[in-house]
């Protein structure tokens, strides 16, 4: 190639904006106690291993946008274990104590049990083991669920929209069976994983109907059902307001069937409002992430499959921490890096959009948001 030549940068690498964050000239040691603009804490860091997906779920990867020409992360882009690793290290030292593993398909990584063992390695400052969890769609479970549980993963999210094989085939639009999803799910109960939740994103006109039948079904079986609201995320799955249906009106419809009664949130910056069932059957959760945002104790990062560090599921921009990895900086220069992207963050998307009349439009270009598989729920 001549100097004049263009550069061919591949598309992947380009499609969202990011920084890279400047190594200060003093490096202040992490102190566990990191607090953003806001007065939030870092507790949570969910680190996608893959954009890439088996299912084309309509509202996350619709097969129109993700299809053949799409093109996905080269793997020389992936954060390798031992990166992921050394990076969740640093923050666990800032204060992280909740790893998600997530994705994409988390389990379409290829050996991502070695990298739960390497993560259940570490301890927090207070010489406790994290707590590690990992969001699936449950397709590869049953066959996976044992090696997860022996390489120290305590507990799994599975997603589920419909019990109806017609409905979710149709939502996952890749005529996946339900039934193997839910010998996932037995799976995952049989080794250990607990709890097990289910996550079940509740769409107006496509599944609403189905909110009875999964509490039916997941009543007394130990698992804890949470209903999500369809969120904005991203800017291809075509969201409209009328196609949420607000958690308040699940809770009724529940409530109707199987009387509930309020339970205390389980931790700060948890997502979910708890529920249980008076009879005793259980426990059930909302995420209202439309109607009721829950920005204000949000101690949630996010690392992307390639390194970038997002602030809030509706960021435009990341921070590029594998330019930092692979440029020969120390862990104490890396961790000096993050320290003040932390303490920088504002972000409060939710609670934007919230205080925004329903048939207002955001501002243009003031969100080009990242798409949720590529950054991990
Ligand atoms: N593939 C895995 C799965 O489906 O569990 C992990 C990644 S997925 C992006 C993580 C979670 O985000 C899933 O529970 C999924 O249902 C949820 N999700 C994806 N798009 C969503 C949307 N538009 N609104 C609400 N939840 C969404
Ligand atoms: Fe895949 Fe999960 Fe997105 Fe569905 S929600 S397309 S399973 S990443
Ligand atoms: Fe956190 Fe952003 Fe979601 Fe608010 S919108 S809860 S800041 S991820």
């Amino acid at each position: 190639m001549t100097d004049t030549a263009p550069k061919i940068i591949p598309l992947a690498d380009l499609r969202y904006a990011s920084r890279v964050p400047a190594i200060p000239a003093t490096l202040a040691a992490p102190t566990g106690l990191l607090s953003d603009s806001r007065g939030r804490p870092l507790r949570d860091l969910r680190i996608s291993v893959t954009d890439r997906c088996n299912f084309r779920c309509s509202y996350c990867m619709p097969r129109e946008v993700f299809d053949k020409n799409h093109a996905f992360l080269p793997q020389s882009s992936l954060l390798s274990f031992e990166e992921i690793t050394r990076l969740a290290k640093i923050f666990v030292a800032h204060g992280v104590e909740k790893i998600r593993l997530t994705g994409g398909e988390p389990l379409l990584r290829k050996n991502l049990e070695r990298l739960i063992e390497m993560l259940a390695r570490l301890q927090t400052p207070a010489g406790q083991p994290l707590d590690i969890t990992l969001t699936t769609n449950g397709s590869l479970l049953a066959k996976k669920a044992r090696a997860l549980k022996d390489a120290g993963l305590q507990r799994i999210t599975v997603s589920l929209d419909a019990l109806d094989d017609a409905i979710f085939r149709r939502m996952n639009d890749v005529d996946f069976p339900v039934a193997d999803v839910l010998r996932g799910i037995e799976a995952a109960q049989a080794v250990g994983l607990a709890p097990v939740k289910i996550n079940m994103v509740v769409k107006r006109g496509t599944n609403e109907h189905e909110i009875v039948s999964m509490a039916r079904h997941f009543r007394h079986s130990g698992a804890v059902l949470r209903f999500i609201e369809y969120m904005d995320v991203g800017a291809s799955n075509g969201w409209r307001m009328d196609e949420v249906l607000p958690s308040a009106q699940v809770v009724e419809q529940l409530n109707a069937e199987f009387p509930l009664t309020a339970l205390a949130a389980s931790a700060p910056g948890e997502t979910a409002a708890r529920w249980r069932y008076a009879d005793g059957a259980g426990e059930i959760g909302v995420i209202s992430s439309v109607t009721q945002a829950f920005c204000g104790d949000c101690n949630r990062a996010r690392l992307s499959t390639e390194g970038k560090l997002f602030l809030c599921l509706f960021a435009s921009q990341g921070h590029d921490l594998r330019a930092l990895l692979r440029g020969n900086y120390a862990d104490d220069q890396i961790s000096a890096a993050i320290a003040p992207v932390w303490q920088a963050r504002s972000d409060h998307y939710s609670e934007l959009r919230a205080a925004l009349p329903p048939d207002a439009s955001l501002p243009d270009g003031a969100f080009k948001r990242v798409e949720m598989s590529y950054i991990g729920g």
